[in-house]
């Protein structure tokens, strides 16, 4: 009985706390209303929480007894690795970016250099804010590959060769001394694009990231859907074509093999030259160059495959499109659309809407921020 009366306290203060953190403010008849709890359970939580530093009631101001999010004095730390870069943000509880910061470096190569590198930008953001460690109240952490969930250990070599083995959470903590959530980017940036970007006040959106390689996130009812084992999302590697190139996970014909940059840009080698990039690559499509146009259109129509199929079993009503490929805009997302309007059932087709992301590069290290936050209130409670 005791046990059945705290998970329902427990409960009804999450669902308070969670009310607060989308609306940002609400008054107590909102959440009661919001809730479907009584007004005396209301105000029993709100009392309970703000004693317990999470939430904060503010009077005056046009707003009578706004409950929001505690202004806590504490910092959040993000950290984004990509292949080629490392980007650290310094955010409050309330998420405003303090303090950020990117710098090139080889990622891929050595996880030590990267975590070391990690650790002095932290440092130095903090200095800059004039603040310390002891004020971080969290930290996230994004790479750009596959960990495994029941390790947290990074499990391929062709994606990151230099952190085989490592498990990213543990030592970015041994060095930082706090505690460290970790998360793949596509998750990430999907947390990023409906907390400040694109999908922002959408519950129900997958958001694609298109760059070197082809992720997915899947949020249901706000939240990342997981599935069993960790692995949901792995679009990039639902078969295309049976019969196709082989692809760095092993399989043939993966729809990454077809959409993703790395495999994009040797298209274009022969014509082009040996130095093209993906942001290169969109560049001269932007500019009109009719062999990069063509390019990016069959990702398009290749993405498109695959995002009709996830409309005929998911029936999104918003998908946002991230990742370096995407700044090619209408290039990219109308071929997509086409074959989804083709391909998808047409009441699932004719809800969906497929936008480019608004956070562009900053998208991973946001998510980081807001994944912490997540995390940071959640075990709070
Ligand atoms: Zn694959």
């Amino acid at each position: 009985m005791a046990n059945s009366l705290s998970s329902l306290r427990e409960m009804n203060r999450r669902m308070v706390t969670e009310a607060v953190r989308k609306a940002g403010s609400l008054t107590q008849a909102q959440l009661a209303r919001t809730t479907g709890l009584s007004p005396a359970t209301v105000s029993t939580i709100v009392r309970e929480l703000r004693d317990l530093g999470i939430l904060a009631i503010t009077s005056g101001g046009g707003r009578r007894n706004a409950v929001t999010l505690a202004p806590e004095t504490g910092l959040l730390v993000g950290i984004d690795f990509g292949h080629s870069h490392l980007r650290v943000a310094i955010g409050e509880v309330t998420r405003q970016v303090l303090a950020e910061r990117a710098i090139p470096i080889d990622v891929d190569a050595s996880a030590a250099e990267g975590l070391l590198a990690a650790e002095l930008l932290v440092d130095e953001l903090l200095e800059t804010l004039g603040s310390e460690r002891a004020e971080i109240l969290g930290v996230g952490l994004g790479v750009p590959g596959p960990i495994d969930p029941l390790t947290g250990i990074l499990g391929s070599s062709t994606i990151l060769p230099g952190w085989v083995g490592i498990n990213p959470a543990l030592a970015m903590s041994e060095r930082l001394g706090l505690a460290v959530h970790v998360d793949n980017d596509a998750n990430l940036g999907a947390l990023a694009e409906a907390t400040w970007g694109a999908a922002r006040g959408r519950q129900d959106v997958t958001y694609l990231k298109v760059a070197s390689g082809v992720g997915a996130s899947i949020l249901i009812d706000g939240r990342v859907y997981r599935g069993a084992s960790g692995a949901a999302g792995e679009l990039g590697h639902i078969t295309i074509d049976e019969n196709g190139r082989l692809c760095r996970c092993g399989n043939r014909g993966c729809l990454e093999t077809l959409a993703g940059g790395l495999y994009l840009t040797e298209l274009v080698r022969a014509t082009h030259g040996p130095g093209v990039t993906v942001p290169r690559l969109v560049e001269l499509a932007a500019a009109g160059d009719v062999g990069c146009r063509r390019v990016i259109g069959d990702a398009g129509r290749h993405l498109g495959v695959a995002v009709a199929s996830l409309c005929n079993i998911l029936n999104p009503g918003l998908v946002v499109v991230g990742g370096a490929l995407a700044e090619a805009g209408a290039l990219l997302i109308d071929p997509i659309l086409e074959v989804v309007h083709r391909l998808a059932i047409p009441s699932a087709a004719a809800v969906l809407t497929v936008v480019p992301g608004v956070l562009g590069e900053r998208a991973g290290v946001l998510g980081a921020l807001a994944s912490v936050q997540v995390s940071n209130i959640e075990s709070a409670l």
